[in-house]
């Protein structure tokens, strides 16, 4: 039987629009939804200590009309006692002959409102335990998705591309819930319900959760839950020690009672009830339970739900929200010979005045209100090597930032790093990208020519003759023996790198000094391959030009890539 009317829960993923309904409307939904149900197990269910959002969920019924449904509890058992008095359903019931009792009052009687569920362990029931080891109890969804709001605007976030929700579990829940599901069949299996009806697929903790909680949090947040960089993450967790009991010796024991009285269930003693939590053999029950672990432990017990659920801890709940990374990308032009590209200290001591580095990510970190940030630079630079020209591809990446920055905003950022008073670096072309910006950057990076301008000195006068030389050459094949000034930190190879082209751009007034332009492949060294490094670079200027050839200063001019290189 298909009922339309009750049937709420989300098919399709989407999260259906709601309104609450109206306290007799949700007693006349749920009225005609538990009709739906088989009372005899319901029943069993709400005495075992499982709650209302457990039992529908277990039926795969539920749906966020009933997230607020608490204290309907008492209404479920005197509903579910009124309907398994009737003669019908008692012909089943399985409490009768499996320890349970007949007494119409019973689920009313064993009903504890402050009970943790024993499947869900609070979560559903919106208990949990936060970060100050306090048991936090919110009566209704919204009070909970209201407290989460709060957390949400209180470290600054705001979302506005919607948010999207992460919801971890313990995988005890999944495997309490297979257990019970399992004894459920196995317990009411040959009933006229289980018979009529296929059981439907079980909704999970996480999914009911979220039906829970997402409509009340899009209401607070102004904004949809959908795939967004905005992530709200609510991660539950085991009470520490809660798998380890303190009376573990005990539990043991009363493990070992309960098995040698398995075959007559009879002799079983109340308190020498398992819980599958407390399981000895189940120490590492976090890094899975198996069904056929649960099985062999459905063996042991008797076709009582309580040894499956028994008295648990609420969980602990972890709460995050963060935005995923923001990229930021552009060109930097760096005027000064004495700032680094990145912060440089050593022995406790900066070097040089400042870092590209800092000037722009500082910037972007504070106006972005992130907590921290990477830099990332196509290449580098000497700390006296000015970065001029067409500047060089750079990208920031901002981890939980605030704010999301417009395309006015980012201008914004831009004016501002361009307007520091003492113009050691300037930015253009600033723009936000995604995630593949860093890629594409690398990519190109390897394939990329550079051109510089070098001020040479040589050691003896320039001749008109040298200016053609120079100009002539083409692509010429390079070795470089790793510099000396670099062994250190750079493993001894020969390296096969190309000139492009050179040209050179003579000095008024100065017959041994001249201006060297040069295009060169990625990854030359552009001094070594001035004075030679001591023979370790091969040509060179000055072997080129037979004479001793020493560079003064060095400007990148160009970086030849297409990343970053128009706004
Ligand atoms: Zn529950």
């Amino acid at each position: 039987m298909v009922n339309e009317a009750v049937d709420c829960t989300i098919n399709n993923g989407e999260q259906a629009e709601y309104s609450v309904p109206s306290p007799s409307d949700e007693i006349r939904i749920l009225n005609d939804l538990m009709r739906l149900l088989p009372p005899v197990a319901v029943k069993d269910l709400l005495s075992s200590g499982v709650c209302f959002q457990c039992i529908l969920r277990l039926f795969g019924k539920y749906g966020p009309r009933f997230s607020n449904s608490f204290h309907l509890l008492s209404w479920l058992a005197t509903f579910v006692d009124g309907q398994t008095s009737s003669g019908e359903c008692m012909e089943n019931d399985g409490l009768s002959k499996n320890g349970g009792s007949s007494d119409p009052s019973s689920s009313q009687r064993l009903i504890d409102e402050a009970d943790i569920c024993g499947i869900c362990c609070g979560i559903l029931q919106c208990n949990y335990i936060d970060d100050n080891k306090t048991l936090i109890k919110h009566n209704c969804t919204s009070d909970f998705a209201v407290s989460i709001g709060e957390v949400v605007k209180q470290e600054g976030h705001q979302a506005p591309d919607g948010f999207s929700l992460e919801v971890s579990i313990p995988p005890i829940i999944r495997e309490t819930e297979n257990a019970v599901r399992l004894l459920m069949k196995r317990k009411y299996g040959s009933d006229v319900w289980f018979q009529e009806n296929l059981l439907p697929e079980i909704i999970s903790v996480k999914e009911a959760l979220k039906l829970s909680i997402t409509n009340h949090l899009e209401k607070l947040l102004g904004v949809k839950c959908c795939p967004s960089s905005f992530r709200i993450c609510m991660t539950y967790t085991c009470l520490e020690g809660h798998m380890k009991n303190e009376n573990n010796m005990e539990t043991t024991k009363a493990y070992k009672r309960s098995k040698k009285g398995s075959d007559n269930m009879e002799e079983k003693d109340g308190d020498s009830v398992v819980r599958i939590k407390e399981h000895p053999n189940l120490a590492t029950i976090e890094g899975g339970l198996t069904m056929g672990k649960c099985s062999e432990i459905l063996q042991d017990i008797s076709l009582s739900f309580k040894p499956l659920l028994g008295k648990v801890s609420p969980c602990c709940l972890a709460f995050l929200c963060y935005r995923m990374p923001i990229y930021i990308g552009g060109r930097y032009l760096k005027y000064s010979r004495n700032v680094s590209q990145t912060r440089w200290i050593i022995d406790d001591e900066r070097m040089g005045e400042a870092s590209v580095e800092e000037i722009i990510c500082n910037t972007i970190l504070l106006m972005c209100q992130g907590d921290n940030y990477k830099f990332h630079a196509a290449g580098r630079e000497d700390i006296d090597v000015r970065m001029l020209g067409s500047g060089r591809p750079f990208l920031v990446e901002i981890q939980n930032a605030r704010l999301l920055p417009s395309e006015a905003f980012v201008k914004e950022m831009e004016g501002k790093i361009n307007n520091f008073e003492n113009k050691l670096v300037m930015v253009k072309n600033l723009k936000v990208v995604d995630s593949q910006g860093w890629t594409l950057m690398r990519e190109g990076e390897a394939e990329k020519q550079k051109q510089y301008a070098a001020l040479v000195w040589i050691s003896r006068s320039l001749e008109d003759e040298d200016l053609f030389t120079i100009s002539s050459l083409k692509d010429v094949k390079i070795i470089q023996r790793t510099p000396v000034r670099v062994l250190h930190r750079r493993s001894p190879l020969d390296r096969e790198k190309i000139i492009h082209w050179m040209n050179i751009e003579k000095i008024s007034g100065s017959s041994q000094y001249f201006v060297l332009h040069l295009c060169t492949q990625a990854g030359t060294y552009i001094k070594e391959f001035v004075h030679g490094d001591l023979g370790r670079t091969h040509p060179s200027i000055g072997t080129i030009l037979g004479c001793r050839a020493e560079i003064h200063q060095l400007d990148v001019t160009d970086v030849k890539m297409d990343c970053f290189s128009t706004n």
